[in-house]
């Protein structure tokens, strides 16, 4: 409603609640642009061998023993685990797309009531892809297309068409995808060529590359987000840019997968605006910022880019505009009320001129100790008001022992 120092603000609303945030710097709260909450099941998972490509990754390994193994139990307890573990690092929004084709209709359902006791604010979808048959694929738009539906009218809620990718995807299945999208006027997701694989298939199976392939479609526009968007050439970044298209980067598990480093710094150059994401890999916001500061400048050679102050808004308002959640990831009146109380215990000086660099380079998680979503408080004094982090560690553990036990049997 207002921005203001605190005695105006006080005498200008003095029956309003007061939080007691001295000492704290109060930051826009972050966005994950792009989250399988899922993942935290597999992490440390043990792996016969380790894949030897991004392709071998998926097929030898996350397709057979995890997507395809999920049940609803384990879904639930990893989307509020990670949740919890989203707001300790000062994430106010996700993007979450669950990638489950054998999972029974309804499950975003599930995650929806988990995310309104976690207090978060989101956009959820399936994964629709051709890669169980075109009837599976069939049936997770239709999905996505009847909770779209239901979240209407929803303030912190949100449902999008996700799609795989164009090696899962036949372009009929693209086009009714995108056809849904335009019907229902909402967002639309994919993943865009997250290693070499993707350009490579795309070549053999229709002589050209992903974005121009997608084009050729007529599926770029300002309502699409791709995520990953790592093996991209000069001028398919080019033609993204041209088209409005939206972008979300995650730094971090593109080395997991060995997918390679993102274009960025070109990416920004061509004027796109990406938001940051965790992949449900390492989600812990502050690590994923130092390494999208970190890793390009290595890459590139070059010091000079992705500044700070560009990596604090890939973290807020451009994440934010990444999943359509225009109006968030700035403090102004009239904007959403989702904010993050950061320690100001640096070790040198906090100044205006420093004060990207203390969050992204010198921050930590520890050092949050409010998080208010939407107006309401979900942690506060650095302890979350509303999750038992011990009970949800316990629930996960226990689920991943039942995916790694069916793994290691089946
Ligand atoms: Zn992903």
């Amino acid at each position: 409603m207002e921005v203001g120092p605190n005695d105006c603000l006080v005498s200008r609303f003095p029956d309003a609640d007061l939080l007691d945030a001295r000492d704290l710097l109060i930051v826009p709260g972050f966005v994950d642009a792009h989250i399988h909450t899922y993942g935290v099941l597999a992490h440390g998972m043990p792996v016969s061998g380790v894949p030897d490509s991004f392709e071998g990754f998926l097929k030898r390994f996350w397709w057979p023993q995890v997507e395809d193994r999920l049940d609803r139990e384990m879904i639930r307890a990893a989307f509020r685990l990670t949740c919890a573990n989203l707001i300790r690092s000062g994430v106010t929004s996700l993007c979450d797309v669950l990638e489950a084709p054998l999972i029974p209709d309804g499950t975003l359902d599930i995650l929806a009531e988990e995310l309104e006791a976690a207090g978060l604010r989101a956009v959820l979808s399936v994964e629709a892809s051709e890669r169980h048959g075109v009837e599976s694929g069939a049936r997770a738009l239709a999905e996505n297309v009847r909770f779209v539906r239901a979240c209407r009218g929803e303030d912190r809620l949100r449902g999008m068409i996700s799609l795989h990718t164009s090696f899962t995807c036949s372009a009929p299945f693209v086009e009714s995808a995108k056809d849904c999208a335009t019907a229902l006027g909402c967002d639309l997701h994919l993943h865009l060529s997250e290693s070499e694989y993707e350009p490579r298939e795309c070549a053999i199976r229709y002589g050209t590359r992903p974005v121009f392939w997608y084009d050729r479609i007529g599926v770029w526009d300002p309502t699409v987000l791709a995520s990953q968007v790592v093996a991209v050439e000069d001028d398919e970044i080019r033609l993204l840019a041209e088209r409005g298209v939206r972008v979300a980067h995650m730094p971090l598990s593109n080395c997991e997968v060995g997918g390679g480093i993102a274009p960025v710094p070109r990416m920004l150059e061509c004027g796109l605006r990406p938001g940051l994401g965790s992949d449900g890999y390492i989600t812990d916001m502050f690590q994923i910022m130092r390494g999208a500061f970190l890793l390009h400048k290595g890459a590139g050679r070059d010091p000079r880019v992705l500044p700070a102050p560009t990596v604090l808004a890939m973290a807020g308002v451009w994440g934010a505009a990444a999943i359509g959640f225009a109006g968030l990831g700035e403090l102004k009146p009239g904007h959403p009320a989702d904010l993050i109380g950061v320690s100001m215990e640096f070790a040198t000086p906090l100044t205006q001129a420093n004060v990207a660099d203390q969050i992204v380079v010198h921050g930590d998680a520890v050092g949050v100790d409010l998080v208010v979503a939407d107006g309401r408080v979900l942690l506060s004094g650095g302890e979350l008001i509303r999750e038992d982090i011990d009970r949800l560690r316990h629930c996960v553990r226990e689920q991943a022992a039942r995916l790694w036990r069916v793994v290691e049997h089946g």
